[in-house]
């Protein structure tokens, strides 16, 4: 997934692939989509064999959901999932991007003999128009469309509204169907402690700076202090990093903080985890050895099943085969997971448990609604295993992390 600078025009809750002005469109562009023009970044995806494993199966494994079927691709890139919609017998597939890479789809759809099922349309999904009598009428809507910690980079909201807008109400199908977000403790002390290190190495030689350039420069620059630590602090302790860890690291078993029916999620759903309504969370962990709880981990899982709302449950065609696209901690994925790293760990002692319990927000950055911020509040405490008498207690603390 790709990097953006942490501001753009776009502010607030709205994504500007929706109603945004053509200034916060090309902020947007510059930020979010300009890395999807490239086929090297579609490559990338292209090589996440996890990812690709999950969306083959889904969509050539269940043949009765695609023969003769009308199918959307919302955010096609390079067109590998329209191309699989058309081998597993659609009628007609509308594959949408909106960069240039749509241009690339095009010889991919031509190059692979489904030129005449797919037309690839290029422009937000927001934004095109197709031939009468398609809305509301799209039998299936694939898209991958799933970010870092699931949300980020706020695709879902045009997703949400290219379902609200094309798919059959009752008998459609979303591919995806159902997203979880996971959230556990884990033990990852190398990098925590790296992490440490380079905020030390960053702060460290301030003093040595501030020095060096009154004497050379004649001016002062001590007055920094204050906002340089607090920047780098953001930098380093206050941000999620991106992680690949073992599933050895997890310490408890995850809890879900938030569940997706993709048939039925809003916009409002789009936004996080909001406050008013946190996602709560236990975890009892315990250890042979002495270990350090570094942090919190965040990842999601995408299941491709059949529909459960009310409205879809008996109408929509059944998914025979179900495939979960998991990206928890273990084999690799693009993915990987968002590490909310302690700035002090937690330690889990020989004879003890340790027992944490908290909860998390999750909402949009207020200088880019592709980012989210999360809040952490959390408190432990030590026991002993047999007894259950209390050797230790870690208040409550607040810590709101960045997802860059
Ligand atoms: N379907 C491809 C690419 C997934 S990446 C695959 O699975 O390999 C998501 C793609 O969605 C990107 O190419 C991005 O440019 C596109 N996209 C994101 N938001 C979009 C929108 N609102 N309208 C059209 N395309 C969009």
């Amino acid at each position: 997934m790709s990097q953006f600078a942490n501001v753009s025009e776009a502010g607030g809750d709205e994504i500007p692939s929706f109603n945004g002005s053509e200034k916060a469109k090309a902020s947007d562009f510059a930020n979010y989509f300009c890395s999807y023009s490239q086929i090297f970044h579609q490559k990338q995806m292209l090589s996440d064999t996890i990812r690709m494993a999950a969306y083959h199966s889904a969509i050539v494994g269940n043949p009765n959901c695609f023969k003769d079927k009308v199918v959307m691709d919302v955010g096609t890139g390079s067109g590998i999932l329209a191309v699989w919609c058309a081998l597993a017998g659609a009628r007609k597939v509308y594959a949408i991007e909106y960069t240039d890479m749509a241009k690339n789809a095009e010889q991919v759809m031509k190059a692979n003999g489904v030129d005449h099922i797919v037309t690839v349309v290029q422009g937000a999904v927001e934004d095109i128009k197709l031939p009468d009598g398609v809305e509301g009428n799209v039998d299936v809507i694939v898209s991958e469309w799933m970010g870092y910690f699931l949300l980020r980079e706020s695709m879902l909201d045009s997703l949400i509204r290219a379902r609200d807008k094309y798919l059959k109400p009752k008998e459609g199908l979303m591919f995806p169907s159902h997203c979880d977000m996971f959230w556990a403790p884990v033990h990852d002390k190398e990098d925590r402690f790296q992490i440490q290190q380079e905020y030390h190495g960053s702060m460290g030689d301030w003093e040595e700076f501030v020095e060096s350039t009154k004497q050379t420069y004649g001016v002062d620059m001590k007055c920094l202090e204050g906002n340089y630590e607090k920047e780098q602090n953001e930098y380093y302790l206050l941000s999620s990093k991106w992680s690949e860890l073992p599933s050895e690291a997890l310490l408890a078993e995850p809890v879900c903080v938030k569940s997706f029916d993709m048939a039925t999620c809003t916009i409002e759903d789009s936004k996080g985890i909001l406050p008013g309504c946190p996602a709560p969370f236990q975890f009892e962990c315990e250890s042979d050895t002495t270990l350090e709880v570094s942090g919190f981990a965040g990842w999601f899982t995408s299941d491709f099943r059949s529909r459960t709302d009310s409205d879809g449950k008996d109408a929509a065609p059944k998914v025979d085969n179900p495939v979960v696209l998991t990206t928890a901690p273990g084999p690799y994925t693009h993915w990987g997971q968002q590490v909310f790293y302690f700035k002090s760990p937690i330690m889990l002692l020989s004879g003890e448990k340790t027992e944490i319990e908290g909860n998390i927000e999750m909402m949009r950055s207020k200088d880019n609604a592709r980012l989210y911020n999360v809040k952490v509040t959390h408190e432990s405490r030590r026991l002993n295993k047999t007894s259950g008498v209390i050797m230790n207690r870690n208040p409550k603390q607040d810590t709101v992390y960045q997802m860059p």
